[in-house]
């Protein structure tokens, strides 16, 4: 719960960082009672400035799959930390990590590193427009590859010419891809996909094979690079590329996020196809070579191999949406829950503006588990039976509370009718 220390250092923040804070990480959208500010975090355990514990169902917003502080993956970095991490060029480990990731994701056959999931997107388009000398792109409307200039969700601050020769199409609808990938014509570079519908707001859904199939021949066909943008769920669907799911081989995929366990990487993949674009391009920075980082996500590669983690995120979520569905409907709510179980939409009907969302996450906050109104949650491999017990009587709890509550709601800031 957002308290003293919370407030004063938001007081200060808006003194001294633009709009008091930016991008996914402000708190403004969230309900009231959110905190803007943590202190620590543990396995599936977060706690804020003022000493409140949350369940955390966002999971750095995704980075956290073994959970925080992970102590192996944590050694492998802090280890790596001692010996050498950003130096004047890579270390050995650049190596085994670009032989580990070939090794595990079929369709790909080289490797690049670099910090964010928006470096990984962006390459991955220089590389794709390097290699066919065209310019244009095919993407979803409403899905996110990052921050960039070019797929900046809001205007403010790009200029019409970042997105020059962008054309949108809808997710899993056919008709509306082939129209865009006509719109590019001879100029079309590459189609870039999520794994999955994972727009926020918006129910989730997955592709269906005969959409992955059709992106697949219309790049084959056009001579345009096919790029899955796994950054948000990679590794959360698979231990391969998300769309080895729908058996569908994209030329590159990017990744980021999951990889090495909330430590600063991301990654772009690649086939044989792809790879002389991607040989072509100059792009670097500072400190995509360090080594820590690499150093932990080969500690977490080893554990996406070797353990079950993934079938255990697949029981617990399923776990929780009954246990969630369930207690809806004794309290009369009617909920839509949707996406893979380890990163769940959760949605209420009849809420246009959200506000019964908002006000069943400001009861679970102040039950102690962290949960959002309008973007996909996850799951982390440290989270036991015994959290997803501790989430279920918080959400028995808030539904109860909600009902008690529910007319008297208002709306977030953020949908108030101006
Ligand atoms: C988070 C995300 C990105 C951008 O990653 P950053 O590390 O925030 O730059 C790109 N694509 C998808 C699908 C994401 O979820």
């Amino acid at each position: 719960m957002s308290g003293p220390i919370d407030k004063s250092l938001r007081e200060r923040a808006a003194r001294v960082i633009p709009g008091g804070m930016y991008g996914h990480q402000s708190a403004a959208s969230l309900p009231a009672n959110y905190p803007q500010f943590f202190a620590r975090a543990e396995g599936p355990w977060l706690w804020d400035v003022d000493g409140n514990r949350y369940l955390d169902f966002m999971c750095a917003y995704g980075p956290q799959l073994f959970g925080y502080a992970h102590p192996g993956i944590d050694a492998a970095y802090a280890d790596q930390m001692r010996v050498g991490d950003a130096m004047t060029g890579p270390s050995a480990l650049m190596v085994e990590l670009a032989e580990a990731f070939t090794g595990m994701v079929s369709h790909a056959t080289w490797a690049m590193f670099c910090k964010n999931g928006s470096d990984a997107t962006t390459i991955a388009l220089m590389a794709a427009r390097a290699q066919t000398k065209r310019s244009a792109i095919v993407r979803a409307t409403g899905a996110y590859h990052g921050a960039q200039p070019w797929s900046n969700p809001r205007p403010a601050g790009t200029s019409p010419g970042d997105r020059a020769g962008q054309h949108f199409c809808t997710y899993n609808d056919i008709a509306s891809l082939e129209e865009a990938v006509g719109a590019a014509g001879d100029d079309l570079a590459a189609i870039f996909v999520s794994p999955f519908r994972h727009d926020t707001f918006q129910d989730q859904f997955l592709p269906t094979r005969e959409f992955a199939q059709r992106c697949r021949d219309l790049a084959n066909k056009t001579g345009a690079l096919l790029i899955v943008d796994d950054v948000r769920g990679g590794f959360r669907v698979s231990r391969d590329c998300s769309w080895s799911i729908v058996g569908v081989e994209p030329d590159m995929s990017c990744w980021g996020k999951t990889i090495a366990n909330g430590h600063p990487i991301s990654a772009v993949l690649g086939s044989e196809r792809a790879r002389p674009g991607a040989s072509s391009i100059f792009t670097t920075g500072s400190y995509w070579f360090a080594a820590a980082a690499m150093a932990a996500s080969l500690a977490t590669l080893k554990l996406i191999r070797e353990t079950d983690y993934l079938e255990r995120l697949n029981a617990m979520g399923d776990q929780l949406r009954a246990g969630l569905d369930e207690r809806a409907k004794a309290h009369s709510f009617s909920i839509r829950q949707t996406g893979p179980s380890p990163m769940p939409q959760i949605l209420f009907d009849d809420d246009p503006d959200y506000r019964v969302g908002y006000g069943w996450c400001s009861e679970m906050l102040k039950r102690g588990v962290y949960t959002h109104p309008w973007h996909n949650m996850f799951l982390s491999a440290a989270m036991t039976e015994t959290e997803i017990a501790f989430a279920l009587s918080a959400a028995e709890e808030s539904f109860k509370a909600l009902r008690a509550s529910v007319n008297t709601l208002q709306p977030h800031a953020m949908f108030a009718k101006k």
